[in-house]
């Protein structure tokens, strides 16, 4: 292939060139977040393909999840102006072990057919050699056998080569287990997680051929996310690599969060022990946030004493400071957090304007975007359309020499939790008032399998003829009652024109079923019944109800029960469905809730708001991004806390920094003051983390009132946080007339849903309370008259104070 022009180095830095083009030989890109790294890693490969140097197929690239490897699958191709074909070796270490494994399971006793096992059928198979062994599994639950064989499976022991200092594993009896474990999987023919990787590693270990032909397929390996590799994705790296040395690998020592799954952040320190000669390249300059997120963040990561240090700077200047919220609880966090995102789709509140205020006209700009130059910052592709496009919608005359206001769309915004059942919250509230949106990485909090079993246990306690809801749980938890007792409970109620229910109690009345399955049976029967009568009961709440029903069924216990890594995520997302109970007066009225917003949401194409924990967030970016929860106990998390030393600590915080770190352009951390677990209403600390973002880059929006005031001087007392400068520019820009036509097109488009239902009673009162004109008291500053509403938003003029503009529910008439 002669090769072609390669205008995609134009969008380089000399640093990120340097790696791109450095082709042979292996290099090191060691960098802080935004830097370029996985912009440069694709470039690479371009580079690869446009100059000749390597097919696709002989490009190993790993990147950390399958969305990254589609991602830049797509790039790619984008940047090479044609479908690239093939890239078959672009994916997760998981996804090219399966492929690596299946054409060798013969080396390693299995064969090319192997299942893979998820971690259930992991487990019941210790379960078993467990109690064959006949070991106290209440001692010795096999849960901790399978996280120890985990760990031993990341660090690449075979139970050969565990050390004997592991010996006392298991209550000493872990490396046997082990071992049993092992073969019982090839007997099976079939695998674990962990083992695909070790395969590979033994195979390449042990059959120089092997691996020489692998060495000479893979000319180019390249590595994203090189921080988070364990030692066996590291020795299959160094493996592969080790004839060629063509190996090319990414990654920022600070963005380490993987370190509880066995990832080892020392692979990038002996990188260059174990290729000597290695082109480091260290990039610098962020490309990605304001100055203000850029510092906030890198104060945060200041703290932590177990890192290289980096320092990261940006030529973009301006942007608004870090948004820092106090709210009473969960709920109103999540309230707040949906009015912030619709002001900024309506390009109001703390999304305004621009606070980078470009002095070119929108014809000088659309001239820059003409000829393809760079505008904000260097973007690919249709970007420079999007931007264009939202230049002319902004000033059709394009006369105005104005700051751009910007308005933002949904797929511009992310909410980054630490815990997934954070996420409940949010779902519910967006549901409400119909914003779109996707949880990434995990299906919704509704529509995951132990909420819809809980729920489907309530309806049947409302609804005894719910049938769906029978059939779901009837034998969940397992209650001996298999498909052919189901099919007699099925066949006895139609015979007698019943629900299941009813024709359960028959078939049992009949002795049509026996064993256990009928005692089960006959318990789940008298519990639907009792608890059935309980509904509407005064001296039980709805809630106590609910954690009744998940008790005596034996569903909580279910859960308890499981050893699987999964099993602690679910129990607390019941804990929470039973916490979300609070809202409503009763069970009916929760699960009308529940099957209206779902009915809502069916079906929505287009736009959606992001939802995803932090871990799922690595690599992105977003223009908005929310952070939630900031509260010790939850971020960071107990566990963290509770470990003795610094460690846990230490990862928790890099988290931190990588929440950052994901805003381009307007970052908001939240916190609340209690949050309800398990239908009690617990208090809650802010998180240390708070106290550790620097003062200066941080706008503190709580008002007054709550936490005894807000966090800093500035902008205390005024939810906007604008601070007197912010003012004087916000009041130049009101009054001009390109300003107030925006408004006014703010004000025409359409929000997701009408604004009567923000804020429901408050801000109904406050829209109807107050009239143009009207003398007003505010608690900090005074007395003042309205010259403008806006909304639930009021401007004053106040005595003492000034115009301001302040929430009405923070006012009272003046003569109240
Ligand atoms: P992370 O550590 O979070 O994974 P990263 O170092 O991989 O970050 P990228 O995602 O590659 O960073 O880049 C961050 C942003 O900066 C992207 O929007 C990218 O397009 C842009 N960018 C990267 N390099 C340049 C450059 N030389 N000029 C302009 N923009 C750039
Ligand atoms: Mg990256």
């Amino acid at each position: 292939m002669a090769a072609r022009p390669m205008p995609y180095l134009d969008d380089l830095n000399p640093a990120q060139r340097e790696a791109v083009e450095t082709l042979e030989g292996p290099v090191l890109m060691l960098a802080g977040a935004g830097t370029g790294k996985t912009k440069a890693l694709t470039t690479r490969m371009v580079h690869l393909l446009n100059t000749g140097t390597a097919r696709p197929n002989e490009i190993l690239a790993v990147t950390f999840t399958n969305k990254a490897a589609r991602e830049m699958k797509n790039r790619v191709g984008r940047m090479m102006g044609e479908a690239v074909e093939g890239m078959p070796w672009l994916g997760t270490f998981h996804s090219i072990c399966v492929k690596l494994l299946r054409r060798h399971a013969e080396l390693v006793e299995l064969k090319s057919n192997f299942t893979i096992l998820d971690a259930d059928d992991q487990l019941r198979l210790l379960k078993q050699l467990v109690a064959a062994a006949n070991i106290d599994d209440k001692r010795w639950p096999a849960r901790q056998l399978a996280g120890i064989i985990d760990q031993w499976k990341n660090r690449a022991w075979t139970p050969e080569n565990v050390p004997a200092s592991e010996a006392s594993a298991y209550d000493g009896k872990g490396v046997v287990l082990y071992a049993q474990y092992q073969t019982r999987l090839i007997e099976l023919n079939a695998v674990d997680f962990g083992d695909l990787l070790l395969h590979m590693v033994t195979i390449f270990q042990t059959h120089d051929d092997v691996l020489a032909q692998y060495r000479r397929w893979f000319r180019y390996i390249l590595v994203d996310e090189y921080q988070d590799t364990n030692v066996a994705q590291y020795l299959w790296l160094r493996l592969l690599a080790g004839g060629h040395k063509n190996i090319c690998c990414v990654g920022d020592d600070d963005q380490s969060i993987y370190g509880w799954r066995g990832a080892e952040v020392g692979n990038i320190l002996r990188f260059e022990k174990d290729f000597p000669g290695a082109h480091v390249v260290r990039l610098e300059q962020n490309y990605r946030s304001t100055p203000h997120i850029l510092a906030a963040a890198s104060g945060v990561i200041a703290e932590n004493k177990d890192r290289l240090g980096k320092e990261l700077w940006t030529e973009a200047r301006g942007g608004k400071k870090v948004g820092l919220m106090g709210l009473w609880d969960g709920e109103e966090e999540a309230r707040w957090v949906g009015e912030q995102i619709e002001d900024a789709q309506a390009g109001l509140g703390r999304f305004k304007y621009r606070e980078n205020p470009r002095s070119i006209t929108i014809e000088q700009e659309a001239e820059r975007l003409a000829k393809g130059g760079v505008v904000s910052k260097n973007v690919e592709g249709d970007i420079h359309q999007v931007n264009l496009q939202r230049a002319e919608a902004l000033s059709p005359t394009g006369k105005d020499n104005l700051p751009l206001p910007k308005t933002y769309n949904l797929d511009e915004i992310a909410i980054l939790v630490r815990a997934s059942h954070q996420m409940r919250a949010f779902e519910d509230r967006f549901l409400t008032i119909g914003l779109p949106y996707r949880v990434i990485g995990g299906p919704r909090f509704y529509e995951r399998m132990e909420i819809r079993d809980a729920m489907a246990y309530f309806r049947l306690v409302v609804s005894p003829a719910d049938d769906l809801a029978f059939e779901r749980i009837v034998n969940t938890p397992k209650r001996g009652l298999g498909d052919k007792a189901q099919q007699k409970i099925q066949m006895t109620a139609r015979q007698n024109g019943v629900s299941l229910l009813e024709g359960a109690a028959i078939l049992l009345d009949e002795k049509g079923i026996g064993g256990k399955g009928a005692t089960e049976l006959a318990k789940l029967i008298d519990g639907l019944r009792r608890w059935g009568r309980l509904v509407g009961d005064q001296k039980l709440s709805h809630i106590e109800l609910a954690e009744m029903v998940l008790d005596e069924s034996g569903y909580t216990e279910m859960w308890q029960n499981d050893k699987t890594p999964e099993a602690p995520g679910r129990l607390e997302n019941l804990k929470e469905l039973v916490s979300s109970l609070e809202k409503f007066e009763n069970l009916q009225g929760f699960l009308e809730h529940v099957s209206l917003v779902m009915e809502n949401d069916a079906g929505q194409d287009g736009e959606k708001i992001s939802i995803m924990t932090l871990h799922a967030a690595k690599g992105l970016e977003f223009p908005v991004v929310f952070l939630p929860g900031w509260e010790d106990g939850l971020f960071p998390s107990q566990r963290s806390m509770d470990e003795s030393g610094q460690k846990g600590l230490e990862e928790e915080r890099r988290l931190a920094y990588v929440g950052i770190t994901r805003a381009e352009e307007i970052c908001t951390i939240s916190y609340a003051s209690d949050r309800i677990i398990y239908g009690r209403r617990q208090p809650q600390y802010k998180s240390r983390f708070i106290d550790e973002l620097p003062e200066e880059h941080i706008d503190d929006l709580t008002p007054p009132g709550i936490f005894g005031g807000g966090y800093g001087a500035v902008g205390m007392g005024d939810p906007f946080g604008s601070n007197i400068e912010d003012r004087a520019a916000e009041a130049n820009v009101y009054n001009s007339p390109g300003w107030k036509r925006l408004q006014a097109r703010a004000a025409e488009r359409p929000l997701s849903q009408p604004k009567e239902s923000r804020n429901m009673v408050i801000d109904a009162q406050a829209i109807s309370a107050h009239t143009m004109g009207e003398r007003v008291f505010h608690q900090k500053f005074g007395y003042g008259a309205i010259i403008g509403i806006e909304g639930d938003k009021l401007e004053i003029d106040f005595e003492k104070a000034g115009v301001k503009h302040v929430v009405a529910r923070f006012v009272s008439g003046a003569d109240d």
